[in-house]
């Protein structure tokens, strides 16, 4: 599948669902995980047509992206990830120890990943159903994705997709294999982010687009002062990174980004994940990739739990938007259907 801002086999966008991958990555903490998936099994996805290829009218589906080692420590969180899995949500490999794998060698991912799917296997869940893996702090190298192959995982979400300037959040591209690499890891390659990958034929990338910031005229319309840009420049900078291009009002597509680095409150945050769904939706539908820590909406912080279920309501409000877990995202663009939105 290369890489394309059309969706995959030459259907329409009006005919294709706006995908909504809900992504938690670490998960080390009973409260917080159960907090969403109780939330999550009180919400269905669209009725459409009742057809199951394109997930109608099914409890709304996430990926947790879970560190072997806290599953080791905890009986409860072991049977929350049992009962996830059992519910549709997928379960997938984000390392045992979560270091920061940026000057790995392949066999020290292998080892990673290996302690990883051992927790996992031994907790219950079964071998066949964890494909999926990202890296710890998105610091991935060229040897992650020799080890993501070699280990025989079906996808990696952990390449940041979206940041050259043509591409303004209405026209991002779908999910691509990586047997000609991957154009979001050229361009961080360009800026001297990052190695270069190299080429995987069958491997998926299912990237993490930027989250898209409004602008001063466009928080008006969400209910919020002007100067949101502004204040994420002043705070990146304060958290030391300088270089932030407040032009450009993309931002790494994690809640950390937004809610620790950048340090918005709900309302700002729910803001920007409703002006990044506009965009897609007015534009090629290109799946939307959600970021997440579940340990980042703790009870103690309640506009952020709130931010994120007004933001699940808004997106179901609109007939063609599926929540669904990037192996159904997959499984979908291998064999594309179109919707019926009832309409
Ligand atoms: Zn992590």
């Amino acid at each position: 599948m290369d890489p394309s801002q059309n969706p995959p086999g030459n259907l329409k966008v009006s005919d294709v669902p706006q995908f909504i991958m809900l992504t938690f990555d670490d998960n080390p903490n009973v409260e917080d995980m159960k907090w969403i998936l109780d939330y999550m099994e009180s919400r269905k996805n669209p009725k459409g047509s009742g057809n199951a290829k394109t997930f109608d009218n099914i409890p709304i589906r996430a990926a947790f992206y879970t560190n072997g080692r806290f599953l080791d420590a905890s009986e409860e969180l072991t049977e929350l990830h049992l009962r996830a899995y059992q519910s549709g949500h997928e379960i997938a490999n984000h390392t045992q120890n979560h270091y920061n794998g940026s000057a790995f060698t392949v066999d020290q991912w292998l080892t990673e990943m290996q302690l990883c799917r051992e927790s996992f296997i031994k907790a219950g869940l079964p071998v066949d159903a964890l494909r999926g893996f990202r890296t710890p702090f998105v610091a991935y190298n060229a040897a992650t994705f020799e080890a993501v192959e070699a280990f025989g995982l079906l996808y990696d979400t952990s390449v940041e997709e979206g940041f050259t300037e043509d591409q303004n959040g209405s026209n991002f591209f779908w999910p691509y294999t990586l047997h000609a690499g991957s154009p979001g890891n050229r361009h961080s390659y360009e800026i001297g982010n990052k190695e270069l990958i190299g080429r995987h034929s069958g491997l998926w990338e299912v990237p993490i687009h930027g989250f898209m910031i409004p602008s001063d005229s466009q928080s008006e319309e969400f209910g919020l002062d002007a100067g949101l840009r502004e204040k994420i420049k002043r705070n990146f900078a304060n958290a030391g990174y300088d270089s932030w291009d407040i032009n450009s009002g993309k931002v790494t597509g994690f809640d950390w980004n937004i809610l620790e680095m950048a340090k918005l409150d709900g309302e700002e945050f729910l803001a920007i994940l409703k002006y990044s769904l506009d965009l897609r939706l007015s534009g090629n539908r290109a799946p939307f990739m959600f970021g997440g820590h579940t340990a980042l909406f703790s009870s103690d912080k309640p506009d952020r739990r709130e931010a994120l279920e007004s933001f699940i309501d808004y997106a179901l409000s609109h007939s063609e938007v599926r929540f669904v877990t990037p192996q159904n995202l997959i499984d979908w663009m291998s064999s594309p259907e179109p919707i019926s939105t009832g309409k």
